[in-house]
């Protein structure tokens, strides 16, 4: 193999879950015969009545005169215009604002977005100061992780937990009394509903980080790949808020077209500016028939129709059916606390003064034929130890019914036997 340049050298190693993956992927197919429940997955289910909706949209595309204009011809960078006049239109509508197609850039997945903006806007200045991109609550996306050619740019934060409002219940909160956000900042960054814990920041939380960062002039990204209006992955009231210096971040993959890669920035026009200029580089543009597609789902209403009455309700019973297990088969006597299901597609669970690391409580689970996601990947940019970060695991609600409830069980005697005889 060729000597790897420093980004070469970064660029190779497999951050997070990605890392984790392999080992599951290895797991399952080493397993030959046994019967594994896996509840890692990150893929969203494909629903039918949304893959339709694409089988829908895909054959008005085939039969329009656009095809050819859509599919054999480059575009803007900044995305296919019917894309962008559909968000606009939707966003002003529905939200009374006043966006204009200045305000929008499409990018091949979110995930894309967040590298443009990791790069432009973190890591080291032209005078060699290093901006940091931070993350202003720990937990948070795993995937965050690896979008930065300098790992030492990012920088997370502790939350604090809020406790004791129902049994066996906790919630994560911006610790604002140790949150700094300075001219150090190159931009703020989270997930709302976040992903790997179901969180949603409260608007006061989210404006009162904004407010932290404005006098700096710093942008905040918030990771909308949960949000409403589609995919409508929350299950608490919320809108998307906008601001000078927020960047609304959207992503279509949770709404049935992960395949695609579309991701959207909605936000002031000097900032959509320079992360367009990193993607025409990059790689010119997003994929013009997921964005032809999209266009007319999102045109139609369709889109954020089927989120609200079909995406949404499929997730949230399925976590009302992972509460009701937990509480019925959970030892009562163990210290376990299921974060709030605010949103997203994933449970998430922490075991207080747990016995064994995440990693061998993971591995001691594959061993009831249950797969989940230990949690110690999803606090990228924490340099602090903190014993919490060993005692979580994530938990994916794209299972089958009585899939979660057998693995519960497992994970009930788990629980129980870890904390009895250890
Ligand atoms: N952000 C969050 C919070 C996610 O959960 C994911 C995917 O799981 C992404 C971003 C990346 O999504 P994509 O690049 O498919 O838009």
């Amino acid at each position: 193999i060729p000597a790897l340049t420093q980004f070469g050298e970064q660029m190779s190693h497999l951050t997070g879950v990605r890392a984790i993956m392999k080992d599951i992927i290895e797991t399952l197919r080493a397993g030959q015969g046994k019967e594994f429940i896996n509840l890692s997955a990150g893929n969203p289910v494909i629903l039918p009545e949304v893959e339709q909706l694409w089988r829908d949209c895909t054959a008005d595309l085939l039969a329009s005169h656009e095809y050819g204009e859509v599919v054999c011809r480059y575009g803007s960078s900044q995305g296919y215009r019917p894309l962008i006049d559909a968000v606009i239109n939707d966003f002003n509508q529905r939200y009374g604002l006043n966006l204009s197609d200045r305000n929008i850039l499409i990018t091949p997945g979110s995930q894309a977005l967040y590298f443009y903006a990791a790069n432009a806007l973190g890591g080291y200045t032209t005078e060699g100061h290093l901006k940091q991109i931070v993350l202003p609550l720990s937990p948070d996306y795993t995937g965050y992780g690896g979008v930065t050619l300098y790992p030492e740019a990012l920088r997370a934060y502790k939350p604090t937990l809020d406790l004791g409002f129902e049994p066996h219940r906790f919630k994560y909160r911006p610790d604002f009394s140790q949150l700094e956000i300075t001219e150090q900042t190159g931009f703020v960054l989270f997930s709302r509903p976040c992903n790997p814990t179901g969180n949603v920041l409260t608007n006061e939380e989210v404006q009162k980080i904004a407010a932290l960062a404005t006098p700096h002039n710093i942008p905040v990204l918030i990771d909308s790949a949960y949000a409403p209006p589609f995919p409508a992955l929350n299950f608490t009231e919320m809108a998307p808020l906008f601001g000078s210096n927020l960047v609304h971040c959207m992503s279509l993959s949770k709404a049935g077209l992960p395949g695609e890669r579309i991701g959207i920035a909605l936000g002031d026009e000097r900032i959509i500016q320079i992360l367009q200029s990193f993607q025409t580089n990059l790689c010119i543009h997003s994929s013009r028939y997921g964005q032809a597609i999209a266009a007319r789902a999102i045109a139609s209403g369709a889109l954020a129709n089927i989120s609200e009455t079909v995406i949404r309700p499929h997730y949230q019973h399925k976590f009302a059916i992972l509460e009701e297990t937990l509480d019925q088969t959970m030892p009562q006597s163990a210290p376990w606390f299921l974060h709030r299901g605010e949103g997203a597609i994933f449970a998430w669970l922490w075991f207080k003064d747990l016995p064994v690391t995440d990693w061998q409580f993971y591995q001691e689970l594959k061993q009831y034929g249950v797969i989940v996601v230990p949690g110690s990947p999803f606090f990228p940019g924490l340099r602090e130890e903190w014993p919490h970060m060993h005692q979580c695991i994530r938990i994916s609600l794209t299972a089958a019914d009585s899939e979660i409830v057998t693995a519960l069980r497992h994970l009930a005697n788990l629980v129980d036997r870890l904390y009895t005889q250890t």
